[in-house]
């Protein structure tokens, strides 16, 4: 029941990009996109988010510029 209310909200609310981004527990994985590069920086791969096998999040930025860590350079941490 409780999917059936969610599909019939998010039919009449659908999130922007920033919303999915804040919500980090919609995001099944992160994945990398090495077609795109990072607004910020230049460096590729930029992060998408997949939740069900689908993208949900389609970022902009690299995993370093998206979290602010070196060590989200490299997509194996991410
Ligand atoms: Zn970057």
């Amino acid at each position: 029941m409780s999917s059936r209310s969610r599909k019939a909200r998010a039919k009449f609310m659908p999130a922007t990009v920033d919303q999915q981004a804040n919500d980090c527990t919609f995001v099944d994985a992160w994945v990398p996109d090495y077609g795109r590069k990072c607004e910020n920086c230049g460096e590729t791969p930029v992060v998408t988010g997949v939740a069900d096998g689908r993208v949900v999040y389609n970022g902009s930025l690299c995993g370093v510029c998206s979290w602010g860590n070196s060590a989200a350079a490299n997509p194996a941490n991410w």
